[in-house]
C-alpha cells in the first residue's frame, strides 16, 4: 500500500447509542449547576460570561469524549450530535433555571414535572421574566430587547460551541478500520524545515522527503512536528505532522502557530 492521505470513513460507530447514554446525564448535571449558579449568584457582567463559558466547555468536553469513545468517524455527525446536544442543554438549563427562580421567589413554588409537561406555561413564564427582568446590574434591571439579546447570545454560544467542540477529539485522529480502534501515538519527532519552506508552501513537501530532513533534539522554530501512530493489534501505521512557527502579535507577545496538518494512513519507511 502506498502512502495515502487519511480521511475518516464517515461511519458512526456506536454513536447513536453510546453518545446519548454518556452525554444526557452529564448535560443534566451541568445544566442544573449552571442554572442554580445563575439564579443564586446573579452578579451579571463578567461572572455571567465566565459561567456561560464554563458551561459550554463542560458540555463540549463531555460530547467530544462521547464521540471518541463511541468510535464515531465523522466530524459532520459529531457536529450534528453537538447541535442536538446543544438544543437539549438549552432546554434543560431553561427548565431548571425557571424551576430554581420560581422556587426562590414564590412561596407556593412549583414542581419540576409540571413545568416539564407544560411547555406553554414555560414559555409564558419566560415572556413574563423578559417583561419584568429578574436581576440588576449597576442599578438597572435589564428587560425586553436588552435581556432578550443576552439570551440570544447565550443560545448561540451553547449551540455554536457544541457544534464546534463535539468533533475536537476526533478531528486529528486516525482510525484503524480493520481492528476498529483509534491509533495511539508511539513516537514524536521534530524536524528542521528546509529554509525555503514556510507555512504557505508546506503542503507541497512530500512526506517521504520530510523524513529525510534533519532531526532536531530541542524545541526550535520553525519546526515540523511529526507524530507516528501504530495500531497495537494489526501494526497499521499512521503519521500526522504540522508546521509550527512562532508568531508575534501587535502587543509583542509571541505564541506558537501551527498550520497544515496532514494525516497519512501509512508512514513512509
Ligand atoms: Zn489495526
Amino acid at each position: 500500500m502506498s502512502d495515502s492521505i487519511y480521511t475518516h470513513s464517515g461511519k458512526l460507530g456506536m454513536a447513536p447509542i453510546v453518545w446519548p447514554v454518556i452525554f444526557i446525564p452529564c448535560a443534566v448535571v451541568l445544566s442544573a449547576a449552571y442554572a442554580y449558579l445563575d439564579v443564586y449568584i446573579p452578579l451579571g457582567g463578567y461572572v455571567s460570561f465566565i459561567l456561560l463559558a464554563g458551561y459550554v466547555f463542560g458540555l463540549g468536553i463531555v460530547s467530544a469524549f462521547a464521540v471518541k469513545v463511541a468510535k464515531c468517524r465523522s466530524t459532520t455527525a459529531a457536529g450534528f450530535l453537538g447541535f442536538l446536544g446543544g438544543l437539549f442543554a438549552l432546554y434543560a438549563s431553561w427548565l431548571i433555571f425557571l424551576y430554581a427562580l420560581i422556587n426562590k421567589f414564590d412561596e407556593e413554588g412549583i414542581g419540576l414535572v409540571p413545568l416539564l409537561i407544560h411547555p406553554g406555561a414555560m414559555w409564558q413564564t419566560i415572556l413574563l421574566i423578559n417583561k419584568e427582568g429578574w436581576f440588576s446590574i449597576r442599578g438597572s434591571t435589564p428587560t425586553g430587547a436588552v435581556l432578550g439579546t443576552f439570551w440570544v447570545i447565550e443560545a448561540v454560544a451553547i449551540l455554536g460551541g457544541m457544534i464546534f467542540l463535539s468533533g475536537m477529539r476526533i478531528r486529528h485522529e486516525i482510525f484503524c478500520e480493520t481492528c476498529s480502534r483509534w491509533l495511539p501515538v508511539f513516537e514524536k519527532r521534530m524536524y528542521k524545515p528546509p529554509t525555503e519552506t514556510h507555512a504557505g508552501n508546506f503542503n507541497e513537501v512530500e512526506p517521504a522527503a520530510l523524513l529525510r530532513l534533519e532531526e532536531m533534539q530541542e524545541s526550535n522554530f520553525p519546526a515540523v512536528r511529526c507524530e507516528f501512530l501504530v495500531c497495537n493489534t494489526c501494526g497499521a501505521k499512521g503519521l500526522r505532522y504540522k508546521y509550527v512557527e512562532l508568531v508575534t502579535d501587535k502587543e509583542g507577545k509571541t505564541s506558537e502557530k501551527s498550520t497544515n496538518y496532514k494525516h497519512l494512513l501509512k508512514a513512509p519507511a
